[in-house]
């Protein structure tokens, strides 16, 4: 793997004036497993004020020190290298915030404060030969896929309970086959509550790391496994062992898994996750009855809600939650092809929104393949789309002309009447053959030479015109259906 230029004259830099300099946590551990790191990030021996002096275009940004270089690059993710001091960070007694950061001496001290082995190496390639600092095995866990705290684990959540979703989250974004180390795990389950004193922002962060990511699933169940779900959204625990009905195979939870997986393996975006993850959230609080035929009245009134109360305590942004809630809420719509009316494909793109329509299909596919009884669905999904997008496509008519009624009467001097009419029709059939022509002045033009036509010859062509556009209104509506292949 190379290292980008500009992360090299960093550091080339910091060395020619006579300090130490390598890059360190996340994108060591992704250079040495070849993978292309998300930032990049530099520690250094040198102080702040140090570093700045070094480089004119620079700004020292934070309470850690550390000073954000600007350099000449096109890439967004190289356009900043962070360049922080070694530092320890001393006595936690909240759980959250170190009392006092201080600096270190050697970046051995500064990787022994990092959360896990494999975040927790060095790499410095001075003459050219790259040199990894290893003080604790990362290279192995990194060969094992192994997740293990840096020293004694129960002593590292201690001082910094986000930790214990890091664990979590690293497990689950890293690749396939990802483990947490026992002695590791332990402690998670053990501490698990401690995560309670971390703020809910730095916890939504992590948590929508791992439904980012491609084992989302994975990661909700180690989470629950883990015990820090309870802490995160205990109200997808009360989905836990809840059975459904005749319609679903799977067990509440367990469909709302699956229906995530699903999300996440289409790639579909953070509000389908989401939505996908939280469509039947609603579900245990409205259960009435037992087995085959149990209800689920409303579920999807009282999940939207629920939806909103969930990412409301963990801070999501308004427009994000309104979004996600009305997903939840509509994912229950009914369709059946010839069954349904337009009038109510209209009211339900009015209610959900044109703009979430596409995702409103994508939480429903999420549903049905995570409910493990996939019925004939996908025609008639398509159906829907076909007639969505017929609904929202402009009405061909004459109210699209330049020109209108009234204009014609006051050129001609002419009242009311079926020659109006003709004429608005013939003008359409000039601007749909030639979009260009719908301008007031060539239609101004033309209503003048139509007017001059015996009323026999306009209605002629009037007819003419009408006949092309219904042509081209069924030509439309033919392109629609084939798009969506349906008949
Ligand atoms: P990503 O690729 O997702 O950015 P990362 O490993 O770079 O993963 P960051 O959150 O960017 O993770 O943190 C950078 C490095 O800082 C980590 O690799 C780790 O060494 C250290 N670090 C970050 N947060 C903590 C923490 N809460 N406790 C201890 N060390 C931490
Ligand atoms: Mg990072």
């Amino acid at each position: 793997m190379d290292i980008p230029k500009e992360v090299k004259f960093v550091i080339q830099e910091l060395e020619k004036n006579g300090f130490e300099a390598y890059i360190v946590g996340g994108c060591v551990r992704d250079v040495l497993r070849g993978v292309e790191p998300l930032d990049w990030d530099v520690a250094t021996n040198a102080k702040p004020e140090q570093i700045s002096k070094i480089f004119p275009k620079s700004f020292i940004d934070n309470k850690f020190g550390t000073v954000t270089v600007l350099t000449e690059s096109e890439e967004p993710k190289l356009k900043e290298i962070e360049i922080t001091p070694y530092r320890i960070d001393e006595k936690y007694t909240d759980k959250r915030h170190p009392d006092k950061v201080e600096w270190a001496k050697t970046v051995e001290e500064d990787l022994a404060r990092r959360d896990f082995t494999v975040n927790a190496m060095a790499l410095r390639f001075a003459q050219g030969k790259p040199k990894v600092i290893d003080l604790f095995k990362g290279q192995e866990d990194l060969k094992d896929k192994i997740i293990r705290a840096v020293g004694k684990a129960e002593d590292r959540f201690s001082e910094d309970a986000l930790r214990l979703l890091r664990a979590v989250r690293f497990t689950t974004t890293l690749g396939e086959g990802w483990k947490i180390e026992p002695k590791t795990n332990q402690a998670i389950k053990k501490n698990a509550l401690w995560l309670q004193a971390i703020s809910k922002e730095r916890q939504r962060d992590e948590f929508l790391k791992i439904i980012m990511s491609d084992r989302a699933d994975e990661g909700i169940e180690l989470l629950r496994k883990t015990g820090l779900l309870k802490y995160i959204i205990p109200e997808l625990k009360e989905g836990y062992g809840v059975t459904q009905n005749k319609h679903h195979i799977y067990e509440c939870y367990e469909h709302n898994i699956l229906s995530l997986k699903f999300a996440a393996k289409k790639s579909f975006n953070k509000y389908v996750r989401l939505a996908a993850l939280l469509h039947d959230i609603g579900k245990p609080r409205t259960k009435r009855g037992e087995g085959p035929e149990a209800t689920f009245y409303n579920h999807e009134i009282v999940g939207a809600k629920m939806t909103a109360q969930i990412l409301n305590r963990l801070r999501f942004p308004k427009k994000d939650i309104e979004k996600i809630a009305k997903l939840v809420r509509y994912h229950f719509f009914y369709y059946n092809v010839d069954e349904v009316s337009e009038a109510s494909v209209r009211r339900l793109v009015r209610s959900v929104g044109p703009e979430n329509m596409a995702e409103l299909l994508q939480v429903r596919m999420a549903d049905r393949i995570g409910s493990g009884v996939p019925k004939a669905e996908p025609y008639k999904l398509r159906h829907l789309k076909y007639v969505i997008e017929r609904v929202a496509q402009d009405p061909i008519s004459v109210s699209l002309l330049k020109v209108s009624g009234d204009d014609i009467m006051k050129i001609l001097g002419v009242r009311p009447g079926p020659k109006v009419g003709h004429i608005l029709d013939v003008l359409l059939g000039y601007v749909l053959d030639d979009p260009k022509k719908n301008t007031k002045d060539f239609l101004e033009k033309e209503v003048k030479k139509l007017g001059k036509l015996s009323d026999k010859e306009l209605k002629e062509l009037a007819q003419k015109a009408r006949q092309e556009r219904e042509k081209i209104v069924s030509k439309r509506d033919e392109m629609t259906k084939q798009k969506y292949w349906v008949t």
